[in-house]
């Protein structure tokens, strides 16, 4: 047994008694002196801090990035800037539309965030279990997160939301018809596959730009659960992707995952068949094909999960020097919201946190103060640019290429012909086995029963649009 050390204040002032309060008689009222009483309960009703809005369930790990394969002509990225290179990492796997002590068997997508400590600083690798996602523009992101979570009157999850929704926005087809497929439902954290899912960018040593796609595909193979099954386990045991993605890794069967990029010359990107920008689309593997980068392992689980999964935040604004953005208007948005969406949740020095903040690379810069600064603040250094004191300056060598653009100020739709939304999602449903898409449709069929007919009829036209067997499955589904 390990020899007690003294219990402590906050102050470090060792504690007398941490179960009787301190009273006035043995039958009298408290003592407004039993400061360490007070205090007790005054931390413990500041224990909770702001749920995400989305992605609040998650299970997170510590891992290791290991370059497999050479990528320096596509970027100068220092992680990937010799094979064999290592890169600590930390990952956050979530669900996106339950709250935080919701069930992890859900029909849902999964969060794949990364953040790899990097020496010129964090990248951190933002993306879902799927390639696409249901909107291709900010816009509409509010409204559609709405449609996920609760009614307003009664708080209760409402079927009819999100169909209504999806039938008035085709874009959203490609998503839900992998939503609705196998894949919806993992059997688990180590069998689903995670996509960066937008267009990012690659920068070479000669300042040549490539757009790219990241992918990272599951070495345990993909492995779904059955609906029954998952609804089962839902009630018997809520937490079981994250109890089991914990227990394989405390047994030492660390879930790997191998890096692919897609990689695209920029020239190509003007007259692609595709808006190579859009999130709801892919860029079929036979155009461009996936490059092998390196491997992923997650192999350490976290002491203590509100410091080190609660607390960390990601952010796709966090790029390294060779990786960067691209034109894609959801990417755009998610640069400026998820920051934002920490430093209402965390505080504006989030990042000093000691699971955000850099790990091979420093910080030198010229921000101060706010609350709950827990570093030297900047010390006696210079706190104001330019100076004549040695502070840190900006270095041009990281400037990036110029990225033309023309055309006028307006508000674009985005879209490449009239068939844009229908022959990707069409596409996924023709390389279902039969026994697959036949799933497929009895659980859309499932789901739509439960909504006004007006919607089911909308819907049914749009997955017509898909593939004609694909519209008449799930009509006939529903009787119609
Ligand atoms: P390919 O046949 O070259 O690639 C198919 C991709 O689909 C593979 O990555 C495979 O992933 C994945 N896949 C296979 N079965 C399913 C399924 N039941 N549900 C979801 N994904 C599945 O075809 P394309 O590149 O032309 O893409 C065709 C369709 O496949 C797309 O419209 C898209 O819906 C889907 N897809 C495409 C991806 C891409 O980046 N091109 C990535 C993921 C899906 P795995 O090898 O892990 O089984």
């Amino acid at each position: 047994m390990k020899k007690n050390k003294t219990l402590t204040t906050a102050a470090g002032v060792p504690v007398s008694d941490n179960q009787t309060s301190l009273t006035a008689g043995e039958r009298g009222p408290v003592l407004m002196q039993d400061h360490h009483l007070l205090n007790k309960l005054a931390h413990f009703h500041r224990e909770r801090i702001p749920e995400r809005v989305v992605h609040a369930k998650a299970a997170g790990a510590h891992g290791t990035f290991i370059v497999t394969e050479d990528i320096t002509r596509y970027t100068k990225a220092g992680l990937f800037s010799e094979v064999g290179k290592k890169t600590d990492v930390f990952a956050r796997f979530s669900t996106v539309a339950g709250e935080k002590g919701s069930a992890d068997t859900v029909r849902d997508v999964r969060g794949f965030a990364l953040k790899f400590y990097t020496e010129e600083g964090n990248w951190d690798m933002v993306g879902n279990n799927t390639p696409v996602f249901f909107i291709r523009d900010a816009l509409k992101f509010p409204d559609f997160i709405h449609t996920q979570k609760r009614m307003p009157q009664t708080n209760l999850r409402s079927e009819t939301m999100w169909w209504d929704f999806w039938s008035l926005v085709p874009e959203s087809l490609h998503q839900v018809t992998i939503l609705f497929s196998d894949r919806g439902v993992p059997e688990g954290i180590p069998f689903m596959n995670g996509y960066g899912s937008h267009t990012y960018s690659f920068i070479n040593e000669d300042n040549e730009r490539f757009w790219v796609k990241f992918h990272f595909k599951t070495q345990q193979g993909i492995r779904n659960m059955a609906p029954e099954e998952a609804n089962r386990i839902a009630g018997e045991d809520p937490d079981f992707h994250t109890r089991q993605l914990f227990e394989a890794i405390e047994r030492g069967d660390y879930p790997s995952w191998m890096f692919y990029v897609q990689i695209m010359p920029e020239v190509q990107a003007e007259n692609y068949r595709w808006n190579p920008f859009d999130l709801t689309k892919v860029w079929p593997h036979e155009d461009y094909p996936l490059i092998e980068v390196g491997l992923l392992e997650m192999n350490r689980n976290p002491l203590n999960y509100f410091a080190e999964v609660e607390q960390s935040a990601f952010s796709p604004a966090n790029v390294v020097p060779g990786i960067s953005f691209s034109p894609d208007k959801m990417l755009q948005a998610r640069i400026f919201a998820y920051a934002d969406a920490h430093r209402y949740r965390l505080g504006g020095n989030y990042e000093q946190l000691p699971i955000n903040r850099p790990r091979g690379a420093e910080v030198n810069n010229y921000q101060r103060d706010g609350f709950m600064n827990p570093g030297d603040n900047g010390g006696a250094a210079v706190n104001y640019e330019p100076n004549s004191f040695g502070g840190p300056q900006a270095n041009s060598a990281y400037k990036e290429p110029p990225l033309k653009i023309s055309g006028d100020a307006d508000r674009y739709e985005q879209k490449r012909g009239v068939d844009d939304d229908y022959v990707q999602p069409g596409n996924l449903f023709r390389l279902m086995p039969s026994e697959e898409q036949t799933r497929l449709i009895n659980t859309i069929a499932g789901s739509l029963k439960k909504v006004p007919k007006e919607i089911q009829e909308r819907m049914i036209v749009h997955f017509h649009k898909a593939d004609k067997a694909y519209g008449e499955g799930v009509a006939k589904g529903l009787g119609l």
